[in-house]
């Protein structure tokens, strides 16, 4: 029978929570009059999630199983079980840490019937440290200033999203993913429903420092053109600062016959303007190596072992 809806769910190290998780997504698989698949992408865990997925694959069809080859990290794993989803209506992400919890299935199923191609969580409250909190809360922020499309505040890859959004999503080849941006870029209509965001149901965070500093990167390098605008501003302001000052040190030495404040005023200028030289080179370089990794063309991840229906379609 060709599901409805998917549920996908990228996992890192999950095995804590595994038994938990899949507890909930069955009740709602029991109780739920959609014809639900779930795929699971076990994103090159070290402990055993990828042996519990599997044998849940083996015996019950519902549930898809698709292991990566490494840790590709959160956004391409994602990618990978948008690529597996047989749904015909809609997608459902979410995390496998029970924060994002899966019963919203219902309210959002609702709002997909309305019409919309997009309905994204929103966070109204997050139960986790306050200094995570507030950064995420700046970050956010930043972004929708600066951004060329209209990115929703405090919302992340929780949604549920229609059939041509996915397609849209799979044909959409960047290397650099930053998924509800995508979403956003894409269009249709799109609507926001709150929640309250639990905390993790067992386990540590997944998303290291450095791996939430890449997505921030990405969400800002790719989704603006802010940086490089303002270097170009910046650089036009230092070059009109400086003509002020070569004009009146000249005034000053024709006119008043003054001796030119020399030197500290020239080594002023001269860390002043290679500092933003420096600082250019640097922003231009953020998209150059965006352009660098997307002409290499390569695909986003390679898949160790698929199960589906209950039968290994490779690896
Ligand atoms: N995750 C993943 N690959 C990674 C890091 C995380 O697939 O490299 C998964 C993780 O298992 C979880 C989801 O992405 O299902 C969100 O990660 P996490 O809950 O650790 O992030 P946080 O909620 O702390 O931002
Ligand atoms: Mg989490």
């Amino acid at each position: 029978m060709t599901p409805q809806v998917s549920f996908v769910i990228p996992l890192y190290n999950e095995s804590e929570v595994f038994p938990q998780l899949i507890g909930r997504i069955n009740s709602i698989l029991n109780s739920s009059p959609l014809a639900i698949e779930v795929v699971l992408v076990d994103d090159g865990s070290r402990d055993n999630t990828a042996d519990q997925m599997l044998q849940l694959s083996f015996t019950d069809k519902r549930y898809q199983s698709v292991v990566l080859a490494r840790n590709y990290g959160h956004q391409i794993a994602l990618s990978a079980g948008l690529a597996a989803a047989t749904a015909t209506e809609a997608i459902m992400i979410i995390d496998g840490d029970l924060q994002d919890p899966p019963e919203l299935i219902t309210d959002f199923y609702a709002k997909y019937k309305e019409g919309y191609d997009v309905v994204y969580a929103v966070r109204k409250k997050r139960k986790e440290g306050m200094l995570k909190k507030m950064s995420y809360h700046i970050f956010y922020r930043i972004l929708k200033r600066i951004s060329y499309i209209d990115i929703p505040l405090d919302s992340g890859d929780f949604s549920l999203v229609s059939r041509r959004i996915v397609d849209v999503l799979n044909k959409m080849p960047e290397e650099s993913r930053y998924i509800r941006g995508m979403r956003t870029w894409i269009g249709f209509k799109q609507i926001g429903v709150e929640y309250e965001r639990d905390s993790r149901a067992a386990g540590d965070s997944k998303y290291s420092f450095k791996k939430l500093l890449q997505l921030a990167h990405n969400g800002i390098f790719n989704f603006s053109e802010f940086p490089i605008k303002l270097i170009t501003n910046l650089g036009l302001i230092s070059i009109l600062i400086s003509v002020v000052y070569l004009a009146q040190t000249l005034i000053k030495k024709f006119v008043y016959h003054n001796v030119p404040q020399g030197f500290t005023a020239l080594l002023f200028a001269i860390v002043l303007f290679s500092g933003v030289q420096l600082l250019s080179l640097g922003i231009i370089g953020e998209y150059v190596l965006r352009i660098f990794f997307q002409v290499k063309g390569r695909p986003l991840y390679v898949v160790k072992k698929k199960v589906r229906e209950s039968e290994e379609i490779s690896g």
